[in-house]
């Protein structure tokens, strides 16, 4: 298949690339990686007249650390990028660990960092782990830029907050949760497949093992990832031991209200979701108490 005809720029900077939003507004998609954009021009279910390749914009690529143990991840770094950075073991050991679940490495070779936020497909990881971990996304526009966090990005299937006009130039994670202990499961018919259900747990506890926080987030079971406030609040204050484990992931496969599709019932999604989120603080707990990980 071949995509419908389109006029191609490639700027060599942001500034460039902003004048090109602003004039072309809702006829322009930026081009990243590639790795959605193009097989949905192929098939012709995208046909935007204008195509603004940001491949050429370098300033864009990036990984920053500060000293508060927080990140910034500009938008065109690469996830394979992501996935070899010392930086990104070190700060957010769940981002490290859960990037190599995106497809595979040829796709995550090109693929990158703002591409999958900005396309936000529910079943897509990064969008998961930018909720999970409190991301907040700099959208920049020819008139300046705002920041929105990642609860506000994700406004549903395929739909963010970005406005016509603007361009995702930074992902930044904020130090306080890269050290809770993490836990992150997903299930998918074959290695490299979108997950059919996802689910990431982290527990910050306090020296003598009791839950302060836990935030818990599904992905593949909705319009867009979410996090699940009954399961969190009935562990905070206990040990998280396997009874309220079991309680937890009782109340993610009640909360969770998934479609049915050709990829699995919303039955399967509701009962795999709980096993999921049971399985992600397993792995949390057993990282706590110094396990090596399964
Ligand atoms: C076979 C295959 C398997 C895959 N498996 C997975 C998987 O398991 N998990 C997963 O998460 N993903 C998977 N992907 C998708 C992959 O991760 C993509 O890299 C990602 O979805 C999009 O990133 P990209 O850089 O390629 O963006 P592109 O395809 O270039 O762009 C995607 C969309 O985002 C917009 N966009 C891109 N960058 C910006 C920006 N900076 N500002 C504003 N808008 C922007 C584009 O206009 C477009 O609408 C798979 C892809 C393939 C082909």
């Amino acid at each position: 298949m071949k995509p419908a005809k389109f006029d191609y720029y490639a700027p060599g900077s942001l500034p460039e690339a902003l004048a090109l939003t602003a004039q072309f507004g809702d006829e322009a998609k930026i081009l990243a990686g590639g790795q959605s954009l193009m097989p949905l021009m192929n098939m012709r279910l995208a046909r935007p007249g204008v195509v603004i390749d940001i491949n050429r914009i370098s300033e864009m690529a990036y990984i920053s650390q500060d000293g508060n143990d927080a990140l910034a991840i500009g938008a065109l770094t690469r996830q394979r990028a992501m996935e070899r950075s010392s930086a990104v073991r070190e700060t957010f050991p769940l981002l490290a660990a859960a990037v190599p679940y995106i497809g595979h490495s040829q796709i995550r070779n090109r693929g990158t960092i703002g591409g999958s936020m900005a396309h936000a497909d529910p079943a897509a990881e990064l969008p998961a782990l930018g909720l999970a971990l409190d991301a907040e996304l700099i959208l920049a526009s020819a008139t300046g830029q705002r920041v929105v966090k990642a609860e506000d990005f994700f406004l549903g299937q395929l739909t963010t907050a970005l406005t016509p006009g603007e361009i995702l130039t930074e992902v930044r994670f904020p130090g306080t949760i890269g050290r809770w202990a993490w836990g992150f499961q997903e299930v998918c018919r074959r290695e490299g497949d979108f997950a059919l259900v996802g689910a990431i747990a982290l527990l910050d506890l306090d020296g003598s093992g009791a839950c302060q926080a836990a935030r818990i987030t599904m992905f593949g079971v909705g319009g867009a990832p979410a996090r699940i406030p009954t399961a969190e609040e009935r562990l905070v204050g206990t040990t998280v031991d396997s009874a309220d484990r079991e309680a937890a992931a009782e109340a993610v496969s009640q909360a969770l209200d998934p479609v049915s599709d050709i990829h699995a019932s919303a039955t399967y999604r509701k009962q795999v979701g709980g096993v999921m989120a049971r399985r992600a603080l397993e792995d949390a707990i057993h990282q706590a108490n110094g396990a090596s990980r399964p």
